[in-house]
């Protein structure tokens, strides 16, 4: 079985991957289409994808079909995540960032969980050789990409042919558990508090 679900891996699939991956909820957040006077307002002038430097990031890129696409860590529960609250800080970060932009329509909005290792690491392993169990995941938020390239390599486990860097931590180690796995959730909430008062003071 190779186990490819990332953020969406529930407990209860299988021991081996139980509780390895803390899923954190990011959003994303498109405008309507924008003017010349806005673009030009923005001094948008590719469409390469940028991030800033906060601790809580916002990603950002102005998109070939001339809208902003922008979006940041979301709510801490799945059961807030339609919370209207969470696209108004999105909204305020477009402001902030592109006063040009305030207060524009934002027709679509989406929200879903990333994979977040407890080493920011991804692996793609079989953790036990005795059971037929392999997962590639913990991407921590670059897993666009990656997860294409640790499909193949899973696969490549699967099949039972070796891969060259076999002895790299991502392909030899099991994704690591944390000792303090129940109060993840309320250290997570104190972090992000942490983080948006360091992101004020900066
Ligand atoms: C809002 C947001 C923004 C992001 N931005 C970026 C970015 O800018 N750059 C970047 O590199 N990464 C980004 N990521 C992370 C990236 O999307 C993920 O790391 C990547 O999609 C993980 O790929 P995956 O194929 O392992 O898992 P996913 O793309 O999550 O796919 C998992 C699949 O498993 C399926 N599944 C779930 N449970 C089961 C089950 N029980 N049985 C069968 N199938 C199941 C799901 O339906 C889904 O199709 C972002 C994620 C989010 C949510």
């Amino acid at each position: 079985m190779g186990i490819a679900t990332a953020g969406y891996t529930s407990p209860n699939l299988n021991k081996l991957t139980a509780y390895r991956n803390m899923p954190i909820m990011a959003n994303s957040v498109w405008t309507r289409t924008l003017t010349d006077d806005e673009i030009e307002a923005c001094g948008f002038r590719s469409t390469i994808f940028m991030t800033d430097t906060r601790k809580l990031r916002y990603y950002y890129r102005f998109l070939p079909e001339k809208r902003l696409q922008i979006g940041s860590r979301s709510a801490i529960s799945g059961a807030d995540a339609q919370n209207p609250r969470h696209l108004q800080i999105v909204q305020e970060a477009i402001a902030r960032k592109f006063p040009a932009l305030a207060g524009i329509e934002t027709p679509f909005f989406s929200h879903g969980w990333m994979d977040i290792s407890h080493d920011m690491m991804p692996r793609i392993v079989q953790p036990d050789p005795k059971q037929s169990v392999f997962y590639a995941q913990g991407y921590s938020g670059n897993g666009v990409s990656f997860s294409a390239y640790a499909s193949k390599q899973m696969a490549t486990l699967i099949a039972g042919e070796k891969i060259k860097e076999a002895d790299l931590p991502i392909f030899s180690s099991p994704l690591p558990s944390h000792p303090l796995r129940p109060l993840r959730r309320l250290g997570q909430r104190a972090l992000y508090k942490y983080f948006q008062v360091l992101d004020t003071v900066r």
